[in-house]
């Protein structure tokens, strides 16, 4: 706490009272950590592929451009990690916009199924490239009154993850149903699971179950934190139930009016 004493003072200058003041920086001191946590990690986080793509060059332009097999490998690593850089540059850019706008003043009637399917549709390079098969079932013609692009990156993060973390050939649903006053969107997938003592950390920025794979598959670690801010921003929640080498759930409860 922070503690202010005033005096309290008479007309003839005389000391008559205090006001004591007590202040609850608790959450002040909290925010301010976090805030600080977070440029700390943003910047460890950017070093890795930083240094990957400087040390890879510099060993390039000290002669090993000459080989040209190994020009070949060396430009992959570096376009791969300047890549990722991109990506890690514009989900922060993203959490820090929308932690600005606090909540968002946009809000549309929206039919959840056609986000659902413009995302499937964004990200069917992917799905394909994996012969991923994915099944939407819409049960009730469930629409929301919410920002439309924060719905889309809810499924836009879910589903990329699902069909990142599923082999080939796995299975992946989205099931959204309306239940009372609200909207239930389940997205389920067949992959490698999340272990049990982990399942509280990963919405978690920049956590990630396993650092090597996931970076390999150019994850940033910030995507279910941000699909966590859009859903607690809008009064919603996010629960996940996980089996390894089995699969995961992930369900996005949101009121069907804000
Ligand atoms: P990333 O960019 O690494 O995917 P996220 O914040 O989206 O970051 O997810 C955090 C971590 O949670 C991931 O690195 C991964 O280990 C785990 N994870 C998320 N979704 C799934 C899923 N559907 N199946 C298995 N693991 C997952």
């Amino acid at each position: 706490v922070d503690v202010n004493v005033v005096p309290v003072i008479s007309d003839s200058l005389e000391t008559i009272n205090y006001i004591v003041l007590v202040y609850d920086i608790t959450e002040i001191r909290r925010l301010e950590k976090v805030r600080s946590d977070f440029v700390a990690n943003v910047s460890h986080e950017l070093r890795t592929p930083i240094t990957a793509v400087k040390g890879f060059s510099e060993t390039l332009l000290d002669g090993a451009l000459k080989d040209e097999a190994v020009l070949v490998e060396f430009l992959e690593i570096i376009y791969k990690e300047s890549s990722r850089l991109d990506a890690m540059v514009n989900d922060i850019l993203h959490l820090s916009k929308l932690e600005q706008r606090q909540v968002s003043d946009v809000r549309e009637k929206v039919k959840v199924k056609a986000v659902a399917e413009e995302v499937i549709q964004i990200l069917h390079q992917k799905i394909d490239a994996k012969q991923i098969t994915v099944q939407l079932t819409d049960r009730d013609q469930a629409e929301l009154t919410i920002d439309p692009g924060h719905l889309k990156q809810i499924f836009i993060n879910l589903l990329a993850n699902a069909v990142s973390y599923t082999p080939q050939n796995g299975e992946v649903s989205v099931l959204i149903e309306k239940i009372d006053t609200e909207v239930v969107l389940t997205i389920k997938d067949t992959g490698i699971g999340i272990p049990q003592d982990q399942l509280n950390r990963i919405f978690e920025r920049f956590y990630r179950v396993d650092r090597a794979r996931s970076r390999n598959m150019g994850g940033t670690g910030l995507g279910l934190s941000i699909v966590k801010w859009i859903v607690e921003n809008n009064n919603g929640r996010i629960e996940v139930e996980s089996t390894e080498h089995k699969g995961s759930i992930f369900r996005v409860i949101l009121p069907i009016s804000n």
